[in-house]
Order: C-alpha cells, then structure tokens, then sequence
C-alpha cells in the first residue's frame, strides 16, 4: 500500500447527493484504491444516516463539538470505508445536508467547521490507530480542516483542497472567527479575512498543501476575474501548487452495455429502442436530433436560454425532454416549453436517477451550455452513452468534447458539438448545426462512435491523485 487518505466532504454517494461532488467523492475510494491507496470519507450523520451508523464503532469523539458531543463512527457501506460525524445536535434535522423546511440552517458556519475539525484532528493524531498521511477536503464544507491543521498543527499530515465550484464560498460573518476556533491574528487580507467576512474556502485555499480543481480548463480559467468570483487573486497567488484532475465517470454504473441490450458503438438497435420507449413515454414524435437537459435547473447551467432556441429547434425537426429542479422560474420557464411545443418537447421537473440513465440510453444529444463548468459530468455520460454533447467551451466541457469543425471531422476525432460565448445566438447555431449532423446519417455514426470510444472513466485521473499524494508525502 501507499498510503492512506483522509477524504472529507459534505455529501458522497450512495449515501447523499445534491451535484457532482457527491459522484466524485463515492467514485475517488475505489478508483484510488486501484492506485494503492487506501481512502476513507469523513462526513456527517445527517438525519437519514444516523440508524445506517447506529452499531457502528466509535473511532474518535470530543465532548463539546460546538454546543454537544461529536462522535466518528466507522463502517462500510457498499465497499465504501466511511467515517461518519455524528453531533446530534449539529445535523440530526429534517431536510437536505444544507437546508430544512425553512431555509439554510442559521448555524451553518458552525455544522461544517465542525466536520473540518474532526477531519483535522483524526488527520492529525489518527483514529483507532488508523493515521491518514494526506487529508482530503473538498469544497468549502470541508475547506477548514486545512486551515485547522496549519492553526492547530498537522502533525505528519499533508492536505490538499479540490474546488469543485468556486460559487461556493462559505461566507461568515467576521465575529464568529473566534468561535470557530480560528485565530484573530489570521483575520487579514492574505489569509482569512474576504471582503470584510470569513470565507472557509479561502481558508483552504492559504493553507492548503496542493490545489486541485476537476478539469485543467477550470484550473487555468480560476485565475481570471471572469471565473474565479473574488478568489482569483488567492488562487494565482498559490499558482505552483494548483492543478486540474477531471473528474472520471463511474462506469459500472453507467454502463449502456448492460442497460440496454444491443448497445455497442457498432449495434446501435438497443439505442434505437431505448429512443423509441422514451417517445412513447413522453408522447413525443421527433423526426430529428432528440435531446435531453439532465440538470440542476439554475443560470449557472445557462437554461434560460432554452426558451429562446427550442422555437427554431422544434422548427428544423429537433424534439427535447428536461429532467431538472432548480430556480422556480426556470422550471416555470422550462413548463412553459413543454405546453408551447406538445409532441415535441416534454418536461420533469424533481431529481429521478432512474429516469436519467434511460434518457442518455435513448436520446440522440445531451445539452450543457453552461456559463461555467468546473467539470460536468453529464457531457461524459453523453460521450459514454453515443448521446452526442452539445456543449459551451467552457472548463471541464472544453476539456472533455471535441467540437465537430471541418478539421476535427476531416480527422476523424470529433465527439459533439461546441459553441462559444454562451449566448442564445451561438447555441442556435449549435443546435442547427446538430440537425445538419443528425441529417447525415453515416457521419452521425461516425461521430457517435467516436464519442463511445472516447475515455471516460477513472483510471487516468486516480493515477494523477495519486502522484499528486505521493509528491506530498515524499
Ligand atoms: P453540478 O454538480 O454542478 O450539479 P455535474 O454535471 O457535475 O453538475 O453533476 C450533476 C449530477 O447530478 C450528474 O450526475 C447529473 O446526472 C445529476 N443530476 C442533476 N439533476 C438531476 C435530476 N433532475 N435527476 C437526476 N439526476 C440529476
């Protein structure tokens, strides 16, 4: 074995899931493990998870966790080793990981310095005798474990902080810095302080050993005002220790092969059936390029341009299915579609897992055309599926698509469809340009066969983590 990691995050799949950081968080174990490394995730007993942990043994536990006791208890869950937090009194709640009934927590700085604390300290000083050489914290949730380890001591332990988006900062008001347990000598400009507030991600991004975000694209866009939301500064100031790892995709479990009888780059009859179930689902007859949006339903992901495209897309033969929650009025919006272009264009609105993998099986091309996209995982699942991706060039979507140009069709490389600036004008054209692809059927075939073979799994992506580990630690 090389070594053993410490990952901490605030959602993991199978357990919960609100985005893509959770996919990464329960996908890095196994694919590391592969690697030679042994990874565990640290994360909270939220409400759903207490009774999964309840027998579980206690591995590391602090009397006063901020107002209660925290215990870490330790056990697997479908292979996965996990850690989990449990503070009653900090997360056994109705509700998602962030929010109740009611709204975000009013104690929500305090509910994830809580969980970086117990990162930083099992990090430091180990946990029933298993001692973590590197740390692992994702996003903002976690981006004080680091911070803990370079105010409290590291011991041994080195850290690295993946930003997953930068939209997330984890602001807090300045007077709480000391109960967080953070020092006021800190509070300044070049470590903790932003804007006048403390921001838990810039916290990790000062202390952190290694920077890394999920795709090189967004590595080199979050040094530029344009991406980096306040924090570019921080980001290119710690340049030398900043990369870019994409994300992989988990392909046991996206796997057409085994969904879908007969799907195979070369026999395609299984995507055939797949597209023809899903008409009839949906009750839609699209004589052209049928394509899905599987999204959170937000600007970020640039779906308030839909309303403006699918009028001419529906008008060249295009059909489209939106499964999504987000923004009130983008799902407002995204209705409106539906009752406008009946036969044509269909809407789900909520969180359907299920429904998503039969929509990559039978659809011809998945749209992303996202403001930013630190990584995006459905444009992957799209190549994965000969779903074509129509997407923006930004980050991890120019990373992961070849856009078909003459040039990249005259070479044979070319795996969908991109457009640049993100604006309704640029996707028009990528949308028609996508009717003329699908309108030639050979070239079509041609082009889905590129995107099946192009790789979408962990494999090179766990090597990098895992040289980026061995780099630290030796
Ligand atoms: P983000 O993390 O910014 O939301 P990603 O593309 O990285 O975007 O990951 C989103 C993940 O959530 C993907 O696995 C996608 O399939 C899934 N997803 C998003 N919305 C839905 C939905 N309404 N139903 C099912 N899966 C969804």
């Amino acid at each position: 074995m090389r070594g053993r990691v410490l990952s901490v995050a605030s959602e993991c799949v199978p357990l919960v899931k609100t985005g893509g950081l959770a996919d990464v968080v329960g996908a890095l174990p196994g694919a590391l493990a592969g690697q030679g490394w042994e990874m565990r995730v640290l994360m909270p007993a939220y409400r759903s998870l207490r009774r999964l942990a309840a027998g579980w043994p206690v591995v590391w536990e602090e009397a006063d966790l901020w107002g209660g006791p925290g215990r870490v208890l330790a056990g697997e869950v479908q292979g996965l080793s996990l850690m989990l937090l449990d503070a009653p009194h900090l997360y056994d709640r109705e509700g998602g990981p962030y929010a109740g009934p009611l709204g975000e927590h009013a104690d929500t700085a305090v509910r994830f310095a809580a969980l970086s604390w117990a990162g930083a300290a099992i990090a430091r000083a180990g946990a029933a005798g298993w001692v973590p050489e590197i740390l692992h914290a994702h996003d903002w949730q976690a981006g004080l474990a680091p911070a803990y380890l370079a105010y409290h001591g590291a011991g041994a332990a080195k850290s690295v902080l993946t930003v997953h988006n930068i939209a997330f900062q984890g602001l807090a008001p300045a007077h709480l810095l000391g109960h967080l347990r953070l020092p006021s000598a800190a509070f300044h400009p070049d470590a903790l302080e932003y804007f006048g507030k403390l921001s838990a991600l810039k916290a990790g991004l000062i202390t952190a050993d290694r920077i890394t975000t999920v795709s090189p694209g967004y590595a080199a866009e979050l040094m530029r005002p344009a991406f980096g939301m306040g924090l570019e500064g921080v980001i290119a100031a710690r340049a030398g220790v900043v990369s870019g790892i994409l994300n992989g995709v988990d392909t046991s479990v996206w796997d057409p092969a085994r969904e879908t009888p007969g799907f195979s780059a070369k026999a395609m009859a299984g995507k055939a059936k797949a597209r023809a179930a899903l008409c009839d689902t949906f009750g839609l007859e699209v004589p052209g390029p049928l394509a899905i949006i599987v999204s959170r339903l937000t600007e970020q992901k640039g779906v308030d341009l839909l309303p403006l495209v699918t009028p001419g897309f529906v008008e060249k033969g295009g059909g489209l299915i939106v499964l999504g929650s987000g923004e009130p009025a983008l799902e407002a919006a995204m209705q409106g579609l539906a009752a406008r272009f009946p036969g044509r264009v269909a809407v789900r609105i909520g969180y359907d897992e299920a429904l998503s993998h039969q929509l990559f099986a039978g659809a011809d091309a998945v749209l992303v055309p996202s403001r930013f996209e630190p990584c995006g995982l459905t444009q992957m699942y799209g190549l994965r599926y000969g779903t074509l991706p129509v997407v923006s060039l930004v980050g991890g979507l120019a990373d992961t698509v070849i856009g078909a140009s003459p040039a990249t069709l005259a070479a044979g490389v070319a795996t969908g469809v991109t457009f640049q600036p993100v604006d309704a004008l640029a996707l028009g054209q990528a949308l028609d340009r996508l009717v003329a692809l699908h309108a030639q059927p050979k070239l079509w075939s041609k082009l889905r066969a590129n995107a099946m073979a192009h790789p979408v799994g962990w494999e090179v992506s766990a090597a990098a983590y895992a040289s980026l580990y061995d780099g630290l630690i030796r």
